[in-house]
């Protein structure tokens, strides 16, 4: 039998366990934005570690940085076959305003056969699907068709600030052909998707001052320039008519799109919105 009908069979099999693993993992508050939860990042960390042991990967380490930890681990054995590199994140956003929340962050929650928890769709389920997978095919090939590393960050959700070391510090560990970043959703229940592309974002902080002190707006409006029209301005020249970016320079090392790719299956979606109407509004 080829390995995908051999790993949903596993997968449907251990279905409850990796549930039950996943609501331990999302028990641990790791938020990275509240110093408070340090300790508990820490622990989402060592959680982590122990997983990736107990499927099977090798060579595990939680690697320290100035901040939170991230988690390292590989198996290397697929010889002449590519080596492929996993990121994922096991810290998660803020949970502010709490009394929003139908059901309390850190309890995780099944309704309408979903599981509600933070961090259950960012990034801790799309992980322990990762080492799922390793588990499954160890168990029921006795090997992975590729060689994989995974590296799990603890910082993803306040900007990542000791990434960019991490990545230069462990240059040759992290050695590989490709990465897959999966931190990414589906579109549906039932449609595996695959990300060919992200956008990234700058954030940086501008302060505009046309005036040494305040100027009374019946003497001096219109004649000295308004901070706040400069700052309007400045934003709205960043983008033409077109939404294309016009800061110069800007496309200079920006390689063009592929041709867009055939549909795969006649059920790939034509929209990124299968139901609930368009991102960030509700139904
Ligand atoms: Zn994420």
């Amino acid at each position: 039998m080829p390995p995908a009908p051999i790993l949903a069979g596993y997968l449907d099999r251990e279905r409850d366990r990796i549930l039950q693993d996943l609501v331990a993992w999302l028990r641990i508050p790791s938020i990275s934005a509240d110093p408070r939860r340090e300790s508990d990042v820490r622990a989402s960390a060592e959680w982590c570690a122990a997983r990736m042991r107990a499927v099977g990967l090798e060579h595990i380490e939680v690697i320290e940085t100035a901040g939170h930890p991230a988690v390292y681990g590989d198996w290397l054995h697929a010889e002449g076959a590519p080596t492929v590199l996993v990121y994922g994140h096991h810290d998660v956003q803020p949970v502010e305003p709490l009394d929003e929340w139908t059901s309390p962050p850190f309890e995780p929650t099944v309704r309408d056969g979903r599981l509600f928890a933070r961090g259950a769709v960012d990034d801790k389920g799309q992980v322990l699907v990762h080492l799922e997978v390793v588990r499954a095919f160890l168990t029921e090939h006795g090997g992975l068709p590729v060689n994989l590393k995974l590296l799990v960050e603890g910082e993803e959700e306040v900007g990542s600030p000791h990434f960019d070391h991490l990545l230069e510090t462990e240059r040759e560990r992290l050695a590989c052909d490709g990465v897959v970043v999966s931190d990414t959703a589906m579109l549906g229940p039932d449609r595996p998707s695959m990300c060919t592309g992200l956008r990234g974002l700058v954030a940086l902080d501008v302060v505009v001052r046309t005036a040494e002190a305040d100027l009374h707006s019946g003497s001096f409006g219109g004649a000295v320039p308004n901070a706040a029209h400069v700052a309007a301005s400045l934003v709205a020249a960043l983008h033409d008519a077109d939404g294309r970016v016009a800061v110069p320079g800007f496309y200079d090392r920006v390689r063009p799109s592929p041709p867009p790719r055939p549909e795969r299956s006649p059920r790939s979606p034509s929209t990124r919105t299968p139901s609930g109407g368009p991102p960030g509004c509700g139904p």
